[in-house]
């Protein structure tokens, strides 16, 4: 597992250097350059999601949930329990 977390720590170092870049202004871009920024950034959005599906993964297995109990209001009320440490739902 630590070497899962080094090899992530390496990706959002590479990730980081990739939105610094994006951050030059965008209106002096051709379409050809937009359209590479384009799919650079969905590129990001894709990589980070999986990441996120992965970390969420591993807080709904390691955290030890607080579960509080939370109901919707009106006549066809229903019941939850979320936890106060990650928010997630059971
Ligand atoms: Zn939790």
């Amino acid at each position: 597992m630590s070497t899962e977390f080094s090899n992530m720590n390496t990706d959002f170092s590479n990730m980081n250097t990739d939105f610094s870049n994006m951050n030059t202004d965008f209106s002096n871009m051709n379409t050809e350059e937009l359209l590479k920024i384009r799919i650079k950034i969905n590129d990001n959005i894709v990589s980070l999601k999986d990441k996120l599906k992965n970390i969420n993964k591993l807080i709904k297995k390691t955290c030890k949930h607080q579960w509080v109990e939370y109901s919707t209001s009106g006549p066809y009320s229903e019941r939850y329990y979320y936890c106060t440490i990650c928010n997630c739902i059971n």
